[in-house]
């Protein structure tokens, strides 16, 4: 089956059932290694950095643990940072540039923060280049309590403890044309709602809390990513994916109420990133500095506004 089919399982107008589900992930197949790509660079960072299993996905015959890369010297008086990737097994730039800041920048915040990266939170999907974990659920809107999706449950029961600690957290995301083409016809199709194409945004943008806006700090992120990868244009309506652009390049939604995985701590900053890596104009190695980017600027202007 054709990606862009993916849309004609099941009955028009009618949610998929555990039948229609089964069909779906007959057609999953597995495109890259987890353990080649990520684990392998997990295994080189436990030289300077704590690395913890915090918890496996076991899918069929498949056994996939989820890593947790900490800052050594963990201190309790410093503030918190959280960067996660991967919440979106797809979106390649989220899981390489989480692992890229912590190789090449982590050790910039020692005594100044503690860090907690969790770089792959959805291995299966990495592994299908897919955005739902095998029982077709969408981990970013099951960031809750007695989450659907084991991904989102090991995350929450992860940050729990320290959820009111973090004064930081950024999540790491892309926009892709598979998106449009498969993913968002596929939810449509799940659901049994007709495809209403939204269009896919030429560049990077970041989504704040509509609860808790932080515009200034978005403003800081932006500025720094604008240095590596160009910013997405508000459309005609003057939106991006169909939500008012507050300030160049951001967008807002109610991140807890959505259960996206931004909305797992109660920082004071919040930003989930969308970088763009079908854009003609940008390279893989440009999203993933991209996120870096994204990631140091946001852990910068916390710092110097920790209230
Ligand atoms: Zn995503």
């Amino acid at each position: 089956m054709n990606p862009s089919n993916f849309h004609s399982i099941g009955t028009p107008g009618q949610p998929w059932g555990e039948a229609e589900k089964a069909v779906w992930l007959s057609h999953q197949a597995r495109k890259r290694s987890y353990e080649t790509d990520v684990l392998s660079v997990i295994d080189r960072l436990r030289e300077r950095f704590d690395v913890s299993e915090y918890g496996r996905l076991d899918y069929a015959l498949e056994s996939f643990p989820l890593f947790a890369i900490r800052s050594r010297n963990w201190r309790e008086d410093l503030p918190y940072a959280l960067v996660t990737g991967g919440v979106h097994g797809y979106e390649t730039s989220g899981v390489h540039g989480a692992l890229q800041f912590v190789d090449l920048h982590a050790a910039d915040y020692e005594g100044r923060a503690n860090l907690l990266v969790v770089p792959c939170i959805s291995p299966w999907a990495y592994e299908r280049i897919h955005r739902w974990n095998p029982f077709a659920i969408d981990p970013n809107r099951s960031f809750r309590e007695n989450s659907p999706a084991p991904e989102s449950a090991a995350l929450v029961k992860l940050v729990a403890p320290l959820r009111d600690r973090f004064l930081v957290h950024i999540d790491l995301h892309e926009t892709t044309d598979s998106d449009e083409s498969e993913f968002r016809p596929a939810l449509a199709a799940r659901d049994g709602k007709p495809f209403d194409p939204q269009g896919i945004p030429d560049g990077f943008y970041l989504v704040d809390d509509s609860e808790h806006p932080q515009p200034e700090f978005q403003k800081a992120v932006i500025d720094a990513v604008a240095k590596v990868t160009h910013i997405a244009p508000a459309d005609a309506k003057g939106e991006i994916i169909g939500s008012r652009v507050t300030s160049p390049g951001v967008i807002e939604y109610a991140l807890k109420k959505l259960g996206l995985c931004a909305g797992v701590t109660n920082a004071q900053y919040k930003t989930t990133t969308e970088v763009y890596p079908d854009s003609p104009r940008a390279t893989p190695e440009q999203c993933n500095a991209a996120q870096v980017a994204a990631v140091r600027a946001a852990l910068d202007y916390s710092l110097a506004h920790d209230r």
